[in-house]
């Protein structure tokens, strides 16, 4: 996949969006859904995915964008009070070269901790979802 092409109805997170697979939904609006990613890179990797469909940053609407990054720093703050990391890497990746294996545009919020390594990316294993729940709802509540 590269950065040019069509976007795909049947990706992932499309189905996410419209209701067909499930997520441990941490914030819900008429734009954005943000999600625990199932397999994730630290404790509280969380997604955030615009309703629109655009495959990457490139072809996003620039209101869309702009958007999304403003919900970003703000369940990101709520990350931060949620479960107390070090750090927090925020991350996008555009086009299957750069590291994007589902081509809906998306950003990760990833804590990092300094006394735990980070999984490489999409080479988590995949969450317990009772966990993953505790974790979105502690997340939620500082939202
Ligand atoms: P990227 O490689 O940037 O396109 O990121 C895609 C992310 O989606 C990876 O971090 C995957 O772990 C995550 N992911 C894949 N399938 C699911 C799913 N069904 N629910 C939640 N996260 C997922």
């Amino acid at each position: 996949m590269s950065l040019d092409g069509i976007y795909d109805p049947d990706n992932i997170f499309a189905k996410i969006l419209r209701g067909e697979i499930p997520n441990v939904t941490v914030y819900e609006d008429d734009h954005i859904l943000s999600f625990m990613d199932a397999f994730p890179q630290s404790r509280g990797h969380t997604l955030v995915v615009p309703k629109a469909a655009s495959r990457n940053l490139l072809d996003t609407k620039p209101d869309d964008l702009a958007y999304v990054i403003r919900k970003t720093q703000i369940i990101a703050k709520a990350v931060k009070q949620a479960l107390q990391p070090d750090g927090i890497t925020i991350t996008q990746f555009n086009g299957a070269p750069a590291g994007q294996t589902v081509f809906h545009l998306h950003f990760h919020i990833i804590p990092r901790y300094v006394s735990e390594n980070l999984a490489g990316h999409s080479q988590g294993q995949m969450a317990d979802m009772t966990e993953l729940s505790k974790i979105a709802a502690e997340i939620s509540a500082n939202l």
